[in-house]
């Protein structure tokens, strides 16, 4: 399978040097050349096999040319570790808990299908060993390097600002140890951001090291966020419940729901989607007028979709051909500020008992919204309300508990390197290396 950008203007790439590069050279995003569909007796039958079989179907679909099956079915299955069930909150809303992995953010999946992925074309080539750099602002760094750790022949570089990251998000990747560099910059994101993009442009860095990306709108860490919609599909299903599926993404930079889109292109028999924003509502205005205006982003409580210029409304676009009629009769929207949210996560725990996380509160709010009689609702709870316990806590008026794996992360010694905010300090640093 090749890989084009959406812009269009440099040739396709193979599966390996879309992993690799990121961004295409034009700094486009990469798309499959083809979105194969899935034959009616899997939807058939899909309520039958378990999520690791489901999911190997789906990523035969794209990655089943360039990866022999054995092999893929490894990357696959211990990709899937953990579990992403659905949980009843009410008759006709159901939660598709995407936190039971080892970051209790449904961007573990991406980032450990990444690593093995990259592992696999790392010891095809026998290359020299790989540096996977990521600036993060607290959750992509966690998820990235959970994903690679204890990866052979990969090294992960965690930049992040000093200071500016939670205690919980910070010490799930500066605890690690092993093949994770925690490195603390003394600046802000743009600036941890910045020391990476100036890295991948150093030609003396990149002939002394083989450095790559672990971006989120990498097709490995994309596409495989398809399969656990296709599971919530075969566990409704299984319920009676999936004939007339509304799925509900609570949506910062579009990744999530784009390969959920992905996925009703390969005959996922989804009926339409909601894309449920905080305050940052640049795609629900696009929905409403047709017209696309990217704004500065603004700090909400669910911070992760705190987004004013989502990367992956590119891919979006170029799905739908430009087609905002189209588009319009798939999608809509709803956007929250944060006094919705809070009103929303007590609300859904007072009548249902169930605990929302900020972002998942956005989507659980838009189904009790927007669901039509004989309709059942699906939303993604992106990740588990203890990553933001005191603002749960505050908003349901009860404590929740920490869950073993998250305890864990906090018993660990921190242990990271400091680093001026200069990139030839940073420079000197990995030459060293
Ligand atoms: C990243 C993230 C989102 C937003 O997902 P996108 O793919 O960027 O739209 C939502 N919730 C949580 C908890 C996240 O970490």
């Amino acid at each position: 399978m090749k890989y084009y950008s959406t812009n269009r203007t440099v040739p396709m790439a193979s599966l390996h040097e879309a992993v690799v590069k990121g961004l295409a050279g034009d700094k486009g995003l990469f798309m499959p050349e083809r979105i194969k569909p899935l034959p009616k007796e899997f939807f058939d039958t899909i309520h039958t096999m378990s999520f690791q079989e489901i999911a190997y179907h789906v990523a035969d679909a794209f990655f089943g040319e360039d990866i022999p099956a054995a092999d893929l079915k490894n990357i696959v299955y211990d990709t899937l570790s953990f579990d992403c069930p659905v949980a009843r909150v009410t008759d006709d809303i159901y939660s598709l808990e995407l936190f039971h992995g080892p970051t209790l953010a449904f961007k573990d999946v991406g980032a450990r299908f990444m690593a093995r992925l990259l592992q696999y074309f790392i010891r095809q080539e026998d290359a020299q060993n790989v540096n996977v750099l990521v600036a993060t602002s607290g959750d992509t760094g966690s998820a990235v390097a959970n994903g690679f750790l204890g990866v052979d022949g990969i090294h992960v570089y965690v930049l992040y600002p000093k200071g500016k990251v939670s205690k919980i998000q910070e010490c799930q990747f500066t605890t690690l140890g092993r093949n994770i560099t925690a490195v603390e910059v003394d600046g802000v994101f743009d600036d941890c951001q910045s020391m990476v993009k100036n890295a991948f442009m150093d030609e003396e860095l990149n002939n002394h090291m083989k450095l790559t990306s672990a971006n989120s709108i990498n097709v490995a860490r994309f596409l495989p966020q398809a399969f656990y919609y296709f599971n919530a599909y075969a566990r409704m299903k299984a319920l009676g419940k999936a004939d007339n599926l509304v799925v509900c993404v609570p949506s910062g930079n579009f990744g999530n729901i784009t390969s959920a889109l992905f996925g009703r292109r390969m005959g996922l028999p989804i009926k339409r989607f909601i894309a449920a924003n905080n305050a940052n509502d640049v795609f629900y205005n696009y929905l409403q007028t047709g017209e696309y205006h990217p704004m500065a982003s603004l700090q909400t409580i669910a911070n992760a979709m705190d987004v004013g210029d989502p990367s992956n409304f590119a891919r979006i676009i170029d799905l739908y051909g430009n087609n905002h009629k189209e588009i319009i009769s798939h999608i809509s929207g709803a956007t929250y500020k944060d006094e919705e949210i809070r009103k929303a996560m007590k609300e859904c725990y007072a009548a249902n008992g169930y605990v929302l996380d900020p972002h998942g509160a956005c989507g659980y709010q838009a189904l009790t919204e927007q669901l039509q009689p004989g309709e059942t609702g699906v939303f993604c709870e992106t990740a588990h309300p203890a990553k933001f316990k005191d603002t749960v806590e505050a908003a349901i008026g009860a404590e929740i508990a920490i869950p073993e794996r998250l305890a864990a992360f906090m018993k660990g010694e921190k242990q990271s390197v400091e680093m001026p905010n200069d990139f030839s300090a940073f420079k000197q640093y990995l030459m060293s290396k």
